[in-house]
């Protein structure tokens, strides 16, 4: 920008023309301020405070385990809606506190590299019961925000003020990133059919806050392709 205010068009090392340059610059920095809000590196970022929040069933808690097995199931579905009485069997265990209570981690809180900023879940029972399986089984002390059965997730993490999300559900994952949230889908046997995810597909939680574990680099390198100047491009 400098150069070019002084009267030059060109960089005469690369031959660029200054604010080409500066466009496609402004452009990777706008495409990553969206996409990979936790790579914002400048002193003073919005993102030095990240606040990330989680699902609940099948990101930290075992659901699918325990329906599978009360409901006599096939183990891991391939697809979310695996079971046609899902709606009537979720109803007759609403109220139903043991079920909820024995449900086992999935991820325990041992494992989850940052201090959630809250939890949003669409599970049919009372919110006090969610909150008490987090305590019983160690898990930080953040508000849990419950939207119904189907319902989208968008308004509850607006308000929530998070940055980032984590869900297994591909709905609620497409739904977070067109809303303009970032979100993650956390590998499971009933999203594998989403091949279109690519980078923020994560089989963990750490790969959130280290995304060179897998993910964004490799993506990089996929999508670089360097054409010498002045050269002829044939497609084959
Ligand atoms: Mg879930």
């Amino acid at each position: 920008m400098k150069a070019f205010k002084e009267g030059e068009d060109y960089d005469p090392e690369t031959g660029e023309f200054h604010l080409a340059h500066l466009i496609c610059n402004a452009n990777f920095l706008l495409e990553y301020y969206k996409i990979f809000p936790q790579g914002d590196d400048r002193k003073k970022n919005h993102f030095s405070g990240i606040k990330i929040g989680l699902d609940i069933d099948e990101v930290i808690c075992d659901f699918i385990g325990s329906y599978t097995k009360r409901f006599g199931l096939p183990k891991d579905p391939k697809c979310w809606d695996f079971d046609l009485k899902i709606k009537e069997n979720l109803e007759s265990l609403k109220n139903d506190t043991e079920f909820y209570m024995n449900m086992k981690k999935k991820i325990p809180p041992e494992e989850i590299p940052f201090e959630p900023h809250c939890y949003i879940t669409s599970r049919n029972c009372p919110k006090e019961v969610t909150e008490a399986w987090l305590q019983k089984n160690g898990y930080p002390n953040r508000p849990v925000y419950v939207v119904g059965p189907n319902e989208s997730k968008v308004q509850a993490a607006k308000k929530s003020g998070i940055d980032i999300f984590v869900d297994d559900r591909f709905q609620n994952f497409n739904e977070l990133n067109q809303a303009g949230i970032c979100c993650y889908l956390l590998d499971a046997p009933h999203n594998e059919m989403y091949k279109n995810v690519r980078y923020r597909r994560i089989s963990n939680l750490d790969q959130i806050l280290n995304p060179k574990v897998k993910g964004v680099e490799e993506e990089k390198k996929k999508e670089v392709v360097t054409i010498p100047r002045g050269s002829v491009r044939f497609d084959n």
